[in-house]
């Protein structure tokens, strides 16, 4: 089994975080940790969000801290309940309970009566400008920009006008609330950036009661600071953000948090914006939002991810400070490891080739028990019966085998699993168009298993007996896209252009009977030499579907190179 390593750099910076926090624990800066996950209930979260929910979540656990859960639901048209409920239901599972859940809505009172406090300082006022004026005078990188008519407003003035905004005296896109900072700082986000913008608009939680909303910037640093928050961790992107984080909190004089930027996750062939998800769930491309090829975490959930897996993966991937990518075969890696051990094993047959043993009684059959997980002896064992005819995987049976080739060939023979029979192959039989619709065999009772045969073969393969096995639709998936870096497709190409056409294949295939009584919800299961399986949502005792969770190995790699 290949292992990943994880590069050097992850796990210097893995303790990046942790080093800033045990420093302000021993320096006595703060007491205890509080972090937060402040999601946009605008989609569904996907596999990079888990990594930040681990991490925050992750971080306080081990410092004897808490996490609130604080939906950033400041921007009301994009916004959605039935987002917030899936955003809720993936946390739990991922296995992280927050000390509370808290909306930056909770505080609009608050940030409203703050935004008036800056006014009065001198630090903020209302500008009439459109938004496109306030563009073009924010000047570029090299130059500076221009200072509004409106920005030597009294504070009287101010007052009176982003009070009459907040009584609705005003269309959107009217006015809107500035900080008054430097229109020529070299951070272009420091030029006098908007607080407030004025939406008539309803919004999920607070309904007809606002028509000003707070901007991103205006209301992160003050929400984080309200809960207390002493380590308030975002993404890369948010660094220039930082000094004006900082400039609110200072000048409003309130508890300081402080904000700390890591590496987003990107993962090959995969794409994590939740606009773009949003398009293809909207476009028909997947089949909504928990389609097992999405990134997202209900997508993956369905597919047959453990939540231990992806915390796995969120700690071997570490906290870097630098962009990267990481293979996705990573990801899948961590699964098949906590499979591997917790799997229970089951017989199926993809791709079906019947196998008749010519000289096995026609009525006759045997009742034998199979272990069900090799690496857990406490996994019991399940009953299996043989008979005399059987369905093979088409794949173990070459007419015209390579050399090294010890499954099913003309003339060879090899050994049944669990029931130890050694079977030797002695007529293929084909249809009219030339398909093996047969392989006769004959058998050799003294091989069975337990018996005093001593002879030997180099292959097993796995089999069913064809009367006593259930029929089954099973769903394999392959990756979303064609292209490894997503992130960096070529101009004038669109990501859709990227979508793998053959990310799923459907098959009917053949399964041990005890198999067709799973319900989805259950543990996924190993089909032996075939990979993970686990019941789909939409499975049921009429019609049973499974879905490919991984393969045993990692076989993209070699089919790529191909
Ligand atoms: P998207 O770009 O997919 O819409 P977002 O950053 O707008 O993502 P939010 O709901 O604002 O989504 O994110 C909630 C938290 O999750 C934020 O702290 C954000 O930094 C973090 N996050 C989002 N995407 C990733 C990612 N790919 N890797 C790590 N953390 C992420
Ligand atoms: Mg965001």
């Amino acid at each position: 089994m290949n292992t990943p390593e994880t590069t050097s750099t992850s796990e210097i910076s893995l303790n990046f975080l942790e080093e800033i926090i045990e420093s302000d624990l021993a320096s006595g800066k703060h007491q205890s940790v509080m972090t937060r996950f402040p999601p946009e209930p605008n989609g569904y979260l996907h596999i990079g969000h888990a990594k930040s929910i681990c991490l925050n979540f992750g971080l306080a656990k081990k410092y004897g801290g808490k996490t609130n859960l604080r939906f950033d639901d400041t921007n009301p048209t994009k916004e959605d309940v039935e987002y917030v409920d899936s955003i809720k239901e993936d946390v739990r599972w991922l296995g992280f309970e927050w000390a509370q859940e808290l909306y930056a809505s909770d505080y609009f009172g608050q940030l409203y009566q703050w935004a008036l406090q800056l006014i009065q300082q001198g630090l903020a006022y209302v500008d009439d400008e459109s938004q496109e004026e306030i563009r073009l005078h924010r000047g570029t990188v090299t130059t500076a920009g221009t200072e509004s008519p409106y920005r030597t407003r009294s504070v009287d003035e101010n007052l009176q006008l982003f009070t009459q905004m907040h009584d609705g005296k005003f269309a959107d896109g009217a006015k809107v609330l500035r900080a008054k900072i430097d229109m020529a700082h070299p951070n272009m986000l420091l030029r006098d950036p908007i607080l407030y913008r004025i939406l008539h608009t309803e919004h999920h939680r607070t309904g007809k009661q606002w028509c000003i909303y707070p901007m991103y910037d205006y209301a992160h640093g003050q929400c984080d600071s309200i809960e207390n928050i002493t380590h308030s961790i975002c993404t890369l992107e948010f660094d220039v953000h930082r000094p004006l984080y900082d400039w609110f909190i200072e000048k409003l004089g309130i508890f300081a948090s402080h904000q700390y930027e890591f590496a987003r996750l990107s993962l090959t062939y995969t794409l994590m914006s939740k606009r773009k998800l949003l398009e293809l769930v909207k476009g028909n491309y997947v089949n909504g939002w928990d389609d097992p090829r999405m990134p997202t975490i209900c997508g993956i959930r369905r597919r047959g991810y453990t939540p231990e897996s992806i915390r796995t993966f969120a700690e071997k991937v570490g906290v870097a400070k630098r962009d990267n990518v990481i293979d996705l075969s990573l990801l899948e890696w961590c699964v098949r490891e906590d499979l591997n051990k917790r799997a229970l094993r089951r017989m199926a047959v993809l791709n079906p080739v019947k196998l008749v043993i010519t000289n096995y009684p026609a009525q006759k059959t045997e009742e034998i028990v199979a272990g069900n997980n090799p690496e857990d002896p406490n996994a019991g064992r399940r009953p299996l019966t043989f008979s005399r005819e059987l369905y093979i995987e088409r794949d173990d049976f070459m007419e015209i085998p390579p050399k090294k080739f010890f499954r099913l060939a003309p003339g060879s023979e090899v050994r049944l699993k669990y029931i130890g029979y050694i079977v030797k192959c002695q007529e293929v039989v084909k249809d009219a168009a030339g398909n093996i619709t047969e392989l006769r065999c004959t058998y050799d009772p003294d091989t069975r298993s337990g018996g005093s045969s001593t002879r030997s073969v180099k292959g097993t393969i796995h089999w069913l007996s064809a009367a006593h096995c259930r029929q089954v639709e099973v769903r394999l998936f392959d990756r979303l896209f064609t292209e490894p870096f997503m992130d960096a497709i070529p101009e004038g190409k669109d990501y859709k252009d990227y979508l793998n056409p053959n990310s799923l294949q459907t098959l009917t295939a053949f399964v041990e009977p005890a198999l067709a009584a799973m319900k989805a919800g259950d543990f996924p299961v190993q089909f032996e030499r075939l990979g993970y399986f686990v019941p789909d949502l939409d499975s049921s005792p009429q019609k049973p579907i499974f879905n490919r969770t991984t393969t045993l190995k990692d076989t993209w790699a070699k089919i790529n190179t191909k």
